[in-house]
Order: structure tokens, then sequence, then C-alpha cells
């Protein structure tokens, strides 16, 4: 026997039985029952929600000699005939018929009488799919349908109907299932089919059916076949969802500020296998549930999430503070979507992390920190006598702030920080990154060393002829090797701010953020960099924290209070 999907199989034949959609029922119903149906009908709404069952369920409705409550009766000659053969209710998908003749040869058959009830309906699919002149042949039989012609057009894209067959139809919108409403009806099959089920994994499923009858039963249906109970985990499993203490781990050290930690989560996951874009709807879905548990007292209703795992989201949530979550789920939206530009996701969604797990609450106040701690180096690098590096180099979203600067909350627009203008060129072997989701601009590499422009040396492109050996430049030959290394997201990440030096014959790098010189210090992370100066030839290097000197500091914070005069800069 042919497989039948749940969805053809548990298609509604009464209207009784069409999840949600009252609205559209209800007029469909006391039409019929008035006997005052129309010729022409456009159904609305998202995919899934509908509209061709409720448009099958109608034509046979329109047709049967005791329609019961509007539906079909089904037991009546003219619902058994239709049922037979249904030579007077037509299909037609747009999509594959959507040329002039198909119209033409409509308009002819519709003149014929029906067969066996009252009416032949047509059923156009996906109209908007409809060539212009077919348009124009299907505007021709709406203009004059004969008395026993019912259109019902269905489509996901009204605005792509020309306003001539638009005003021919009675439009009826369907709406995206409630979670709620998905989730009874899942239920209501799962007992017909008489297989077990947790209440939790039919929420599960509900949800990622995202407002669709149609796509929560075929995801419905895989999970089926992967476990005869339906259980949480399983669903999860299927829905390749990572698991739940990783992703609980990683939001609370986003949330808790503790940026090592949100890594260390992160890379756990992406170890395990978990693909970037996956990991970012579990982070959206796990603030906002997060969000839920915050707010609502109804949250565990709500979120249908097993015991356990309720538990744990409330804690979290319970001792996060509400904006921060609010700005994590900005953050990492935003994120999700530039996701498919970027060349480098894992690069994207580690900069999303750093990001996020900034105890700042406001991007106004990351703006203020950037250029905190950007003027801080440029003094720094003035007082010590050394030519200041690029500024744009610093102003990345990476260095923690000085903690204990606070000012109220403005209406956060998502901006980035005023950033400089761009460096002059400059001969340190720096490389534009080719992500687009890291915007942190760094200096174009305008001037190119004389030998790589020769055909014979471009085998070795990232290597100049005659190796400078100042430390800007063993730095930067650094990064580059090291950004081509798999798995150093984290590392390339941190490593980009540091401040290159040199004592002795020890490469010196300089921080001025504490958590930046701990992480890089961990055993693991060191083990990376040393990798990459064995192979360049660093005997010795040294990742250090140097905070800037107060006293440079101040004229930072001085020139800040005067650039900021509008908002109430404190500096404890
Ligand atoms: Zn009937």
């Amino acid at each position: 026997m042919a497989h039948l999907s749940l969805y053809r199989k548990y298609r509604p034949a009464t209207f009784d039985k069409i999840v949600r959609q009252e609205h559209v029922v209800r007029v469909l119903t006391r039409q019929i029952e008035r006997g005052e149906v129309g010729h022409a009908y456009l159904f609305t709404g998202p995919r899934g929600t509908g509209k061709t069952s409720v448009a099958r369920i109608f034509a046979r409705a329109v047709n049967c000699e005791h329609p019961q409550g509007g539906s079909p009766c089904g037991a009546c000659a003219v619902c058994r005939a239709l049922a037979e053969n249904s030579l007077d209710i037509a299909e037609i998908d747009a999509a594959s018929n959507n040329g002039v003749g198909e119209m033409r040869d409509l308009r002819e058959k519709v003149q014929y009488p029906p067969v066996s009830g009252k009416y032949k309906v047509y059923i156009i699919d996906e109209v908007h799919m409809l060539t212009d002149s077919a348009f124009n042949a299907l505007l021709k039989t709406l203009e004059e349908p004969p008395a026993h012609a019912i259109f019902i057009l269905a489509t996901t894209e009204p605005h792509k109907i020309p306003a001539t067959i638009l005003s021919r139809c009675m439009r009826l919108d369907f709406k995206l299932i409630p979670e709620e409403d998905l989730e009874k009806h899942l239920a209501g099959i799962l007992d017909e089919m008489g297989r077990p089920y947790e209440r939790e994994a039919v929420a599960a499923i509900a949800r990622a059916g995202a407002g669709s009858d149609r796509d929560m039963l075929s995801i419905a249906e895989m999970c089926l076949a992967y476990d005869d109970k339906l259980t949480y985990k399983g669903v999860t499993n299927v829905l390749g969802s990572a698991d739940f203490a990783t992703n609980a781990r990683l939001a609370e050290a986003i949330l808790t500020g503790d940026m090592p930690a949100a890594l260390d989560a992160a890379e756990q996951a992406l170890a395990a296998g978990k693909g970037v874009g996956v990991l970012l709807k579990d982070l959206l879905s796990f603030f906002n549930e997060a969000a839920i548990a915050k707010m609502c007292p109804s949250a565990e209703k709500l979120l249908a999430l097993p015991k356990e795992f309720f538990a744990e989201v409330a804690r979290i949530a319970k001792a996060a503070d509400g904006r921060a979550i609010l700005r994590a789920t900005e953050i990492f939206t935003r994120t999700e979507s530039e996701l498919r530009y970027a060349s480098s996701p894992r690069i994207s969604l580690e900069t999303a992390i750093l990001r996020a797990s900034m105890p700042q609450t406001d991007l106004t106040a990351d703006a203020l920190m950037l250029r905190v701690a950007a003027l801080e180096k440029q003094v720094a690098a003035l007082a010590a006598g050394v030519p200041a590096r690029a500024p744009a180099a610093d102003a990345q979203p990476l260095p923690s702030p000085p903690p204990a600067m606070r000012e109220p909350a403005p209406p956060a627009q998502e901006e980035l920080p005023p950033l400089p203008e761009p460096p002059p060129a400059e001969d340190v072997p720096w490389e534009a990154p080719a992500e687009e989701a890291v915007r942190v601009p760094f200096p174009p590499q305008t001037v190119r060393h004389p030998v790589q422009e020769m055909p014979a040396a471009s085998a070795a492109p990232d290597v100049p002829a005659a190796p400078d050996d100042s430390p800007d430049a063993t730095f930067g030959r650094f990064l580059r090797r090291l950004r081509k290394l798999p798995k150093s997201g984290v590392v390339y990440a941190l490593c980009r701010d540091l401040v290159p030096g040199k004592e002795g014959e020890t490469l010196v790098l300089t921080t001025d953020v504490r958590t930046v010189s701990d992480t890089l210090n961990a055993e693991r992370h060191r083990a990376v960099m040393r990798e990459v100066f064995d192979e360049l030839g660093v005997a010795a290097f040294e990742v250090r924290f140097a905070g800037a000197p107060q006293a440079q500091a101040k004229d930072g914070i001085q020139k800040l209070k005067e650039d900021f005069a509008d908002y109430p800069v404190e500096v404890k």
C-alpha cells in the first residue's frame, strides 16, 4: 500500500475539523446555509494553514443536498457521487499550468453544466503564478461566469494578484495557526493512531511547525519514524537542537558576562557537531524562553518544557537582567540574519557571543566605552613616543570597558560606534578579513610589497620576500596564519586586539583587558598561539595585561565627557 502522509491521511472532511480559521469557516458556512454563495473567492494566507482543505470542503458543501451545519453530509447521492468522481470539482495547480492555453481551456469547459450537483467548482492553487495573459483570460471568465460556476483562487502571495481579479473576488485571509491549536490537533491525531507521546514532545513539534499545520505534521511524521514513543528527547534529536544543558550553560555565561565560559560552551557545542546556524537558533529560542520565564506568571504552562528544563530556564532568567536578555536576543537575531552573507559563520557567532557577554545593557554605552578604549590607547601610545596605531584597529567591540561607567539607557537604537577615519595605508601586513559579519574595519592592504606583485612570488603571497622582524610585522604574520588555522576562532578574535612590542628576544603582546589576557594565557589557547609562533620562528612570546596609566586614562575620559556632553558620564 502506498504510504500516505499524515497531512493527507488526516485531511479534514468537514468544516468543524478545520484547525483554527473560524473567521473563514463562519463566513462560508453561513453562505451555504442561506444559499447565498458567491462566484469567486480568493483564499490568502501562509502555506499549510488550510486553504486547499477549506476549498475542497466548500466545493462539496455547496453541492450537498443536506448540508450539516454548512458541511457536506457525506451521505446524500451528490456527496457519494462527488466522492467517486470529481468531474464537477477541478483543481488546477497554477504553478505548473500557468499559461494562457490552460485558462482558455478552462473558459470553454466551464460552460458545460455540472454532472452531479448544482455547481462546478474550480480551485486554482498558487494562482499568483499565472502569467499576465493567463490572468487576462481568467478575468474574462470571472467577468461573466455561468450561474453554475464557482472559482476559488488560493495564494500565499496576494500582492501579486492583479487588482482587476481582486475586485471580483471575495477575499478571505487565513491566519497562522497558534501553537495551542496545533498541539491539540496533533494530540488528537496521535490518540486516534494509538501512539504514545509525551506532552512536551507534542508541544515542541507544534512550536517547530511555526503556525503551519502541514509543516507540523511532516515534522511529526519524522519524529514518529524515529521512535515508537514520541519523547521530547527524540524530538530534539530529530530537529537537531543542541543538547539542552550546553545551551543553558552558554546562555547563562552570556547573560552573566562570563566571556571565557561562553566561548568554551560554544566551542563544546560546535565540537559536538552542531552547525553554527542551529546553535544560533537554539540560543535564540533559549533567550526567548528565558524572557517568557522572567516576565510571564504562566510561563511554565506556556513553554511546556520538561520540568527540570523549565526549572533551569527559570533559574537563569531570574538571575539575569531583563535588558540583558533582550539585548542578547537582538544581537543574535541580527547575527542570524547576517549569517548567510558571512564567509566564516563561526567567527560571526563568536563575535556575537563576545558582544553579547559584555556587561553593557545598551549599545550607546558600547559606543562610549569603545571611544574610551580607543582614546586611552592613543594617549598611551603618544606618551610612550610610539606613533599611534591606527585607531580603527582599536575600535573593536572586544575590550571590556572600565567597569565603573554608567549611564541611563537612552532609546537603544542599534548603531555601531562612530568610527574614526580609515587609517593611512601602512606596511603592516594586515589582511582585510573576508567576513562581512565581523563589522570591524581593518586597515585596507593598499601598499603591497613590490615582490608580491611579481608572478614568481605568487606561490607564497602571504610572506614578504624580505621578512621585516619588527614586532608589528611579526605579529601581523602571526595573525594571518592564525586566521587560517581551523578552530582558531576564539584565539583569533581575542588576539586581534593585542598590541605587539619587544623586550629582548621576547615578543610581548599587551592588552588592557584582563579577561583577554587571562583567556589567552589558558594553556589550551596558549598552545594554539605557540604552534603558530613556532612556525614563524618566534622563540619566546608573552601575553600581558597592562592597564593604561591613570593620568592618561583621565585625559581620555575628560575628552569623552566633552564629546558626549548630553550624557551624564560617571567614572568611579
Ligand atoms: Zn451531502
